[in-house]
């Protein structure tokens, strides 16, 4: 059996060790164009862009686990085509791969500028090491730091910024920060947040041009506005990398490549998994793409399993985690569609969980320093159990109130 996995991220790593559990015996090959083994990305926007950790740190799994797992591994090349009739992967290198069964792992590529000015020298994104390595230098000594966009990038970047003690100003194009992730109250304690360390946050700007000759050193938004910069860094989204999926000719989104439950593409020899994939979830009953560590990780599994003959079904619970300023942020769940939100704990003290409810059930939390809310509020948003607002708001700790509502 000849199993192919094209990308250098966590499901790629957790393919490895996946693999490394079944005691797979055949041939598999890892392909990243990245020069590295895969690592962990959450770490570029904090520790790592800090200097908190190097990169010894990062990797998830050492290059002698993939030795054991029988795994091959083309570091540095990129995947160019796919022939399916064939079954091969051709590479950038001139080498051709054979296989029964191919994994893309392929993620996403940073969202990138295209007003006037943003391909001046300055402007950075962050998605992979190499990228937090050549913002490094700009970083430790940059005084005036404009960020675009107010998602997690923008946010947690501003965090280690402030840290540094650099002047940080966020510009948004929504009207509020984290507007596709959670509540506005969520969004307002962010805010709040942000601004009580001394960030700057402009809401409803849409960058029109960045401003430099040889280097940029001004923001413009569409309302006049211009803000000072000796450094821009850009958190402003994703791209599905779909191209080499096309390049087979199985089904395509502009949102992704198309998987079943299975992870399986158009074609059921091909899998897909994680940033890059668009599948319909099992709690949610539409179609999404769900750019999460979680989510790669628990794919990952489901197609390994299913590539190797296995019959599993994707069905896992979205989590995420953000770390702002020594607080921790942990969501369980998607909270479209909640038709009331509870409030537990003092958002003042800066520890606090936010449920979501729909019909009188959970269907996500967004937990703020509340570890026990945020391991109890998986467990009543998997069971689909009957909460009320009163019973969330029962003043015992969260683990004997949750117990009472599952047992
Ligand atoms: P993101 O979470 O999609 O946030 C991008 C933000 O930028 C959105 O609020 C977006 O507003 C705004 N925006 C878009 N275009 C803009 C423009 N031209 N001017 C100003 N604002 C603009 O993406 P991200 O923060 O870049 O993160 C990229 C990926 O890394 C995501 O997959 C994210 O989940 C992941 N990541 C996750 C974590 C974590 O989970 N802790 C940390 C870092 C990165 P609209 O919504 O109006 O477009």
């Amino acid at each position: 059996m000849k199993l192919v996995i094209v990308g250098g991220g966590h499901a790629a790593a957790q393919i490895a060790t996946s693999l490394r559990q079944h005691k797979f015996e055949g041939e598999a090959t890892l392909v990243s164009d990245e020069p590295v083994v895969p690592y962990q990305r959450p770490p570029l926007s904090k520790m790592y862009l800090s200097g908190e950790i190097g990169a010894e740190r990062l990797p998830i799994l050492r290059e002698q686990a993939y030795e054991g797992a029988n795994i091959a591994l083309k570091l540095g090349v990129r995947a160019t085509s796919v022939d399916r009739l064939a079954k091969t992967v051709s590479l950038a290198d001139g080498e051709t791969l054979a296989y029964d069964k191919l994994i893309l792992a392929v993620g996403g590529r940073a969202r990138r500028l295209d007003c006037k000015g943003s391909d001046l020298a300055g402007i950075h994104y962050v998605r992979t090491m190499a990228d937090t390595d050549a913002m490094r230098g700009e970083f430790e000594h940059a005084k005036r730091l404009v960020i675009v966009g107010g998602g997690y990038i923008g946010l947690e970047i501003a965090s280690v910024a402030r840290k540094a003690g650099k002047q940080v100003t966020i510009l948004e194009a929504a009207d509020r920060i984290l507007g596709r992730v959670v509540a506005p109250e969520v969004s307002a304690f962010y805010t709040h947040l942000h601004i009580e360390e001394g960030v700057e946050i402009h809401t409803d700007k849409l960058v029109t041009e960045i401003e430099g000759t040889d280097r940029a050193n001004a923001v413009l938004t569409s309302d006049g506005s211009r803000y000072e910069a000796d450094m821009v860094i850009a958190g402003i989204g994703l791209i599905a990398n779909t191209e080499l999926a096309e390049t087979a000719g199985i089904d395509v989104l502009p949102q992704g490549i198309p998987v079943d439950d299975h992870c399986r593409t158009s074609d059921p020899d091909i899998f897909a998994v994680g940033d890059v994939a668009w599948f319909t979830h099992a709690f949610y009953d539409r179609p999404m793409r769900l750019e999460s560590v979680q989510n790669a990780v628990d794919q990952a599994k489901v197609a390994t399993e299913n590539a190797l003959g296995g019959d599993m079904t994707y069905n896992a619970l979205p989590w995420f985690w953000s770390d702002q300023y020594g607080l921790k942020l942990q969501i369980a769940g998607l909270s479209e569609g909640y038709d009331e939100l509870v409030m537990r704990g003092n958002s003042d003290e800066r520890s606090v969980a936010f449920f979501y409810l729909k019909d009188g059930k959970m269907i996500a939390a967004d937990c703020i320093g509340r570890i026990a809310e945020f391991m109890n509020a998986k467990k009543l948003i998997a069971g689909k159990v009957s909460v009320s607002k009163d019973q969330l708001l029962d003043k015992r700790p969260f683990k004997e109130v949750a117990a009472e509502l599952l047992a």
